[in-house]
């Protein structure tokens, strides 16, 4: 892995860590949010499928195959948004000073600068 010197302190090198993107409280959120969403996706779909394939045609048994996929995919969107929440980010963290550095963003930058030169 290829070492990169802080241009902060002019001492230190940065090395990867994976933070959350979001703050303590926010992550506890998503986790509270995907938990419980995971196991209610896998109820809901057998809940569905059982009823669809085994559904004589009945009122009750379409009523009940709508609220598990309306339920489903309820469960679904909040895990996404969970998921979301609770997502990491790569960044740089010099060992000396503690100056963090997003690589993304630096690399992001080196593009428009380079787009700008070249026209
Ligand atoms: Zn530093």
């Amino acid at each position: 892995m290829r070492e990169v010197h802080c241009k902060v302190c002019d001492a230190g090198t940065l090395r990867q860590r994976q933070v959350y993107r979001k703050s303590g409280s926010v992550v506890d959120f998503g986790y509270v949010l995907l938990a419980p969403s995971i196991p209610s996706v896998v109820i809901c779909t057998l809940a569905y499928v059982t009823l669809h394939v085994g559904g004589s045609g009945a009122t009750s048994a379409g009523v009940s195959e709508g609220v598990f996929l309306l339920l489903g995919v309820a469960a679904f969107v909040s895990g996404i948004i969970g998921w979301l929440l609770i997502m990491k980010k790569q960044i740089l963290v010099c060992s000396v000073c503690s100056a963090v550095v997003e690589p993304k963003m630096t690399a992001h930058k080196a593009e428009a600068d380079s787009a700008k030169l070249s026209h």
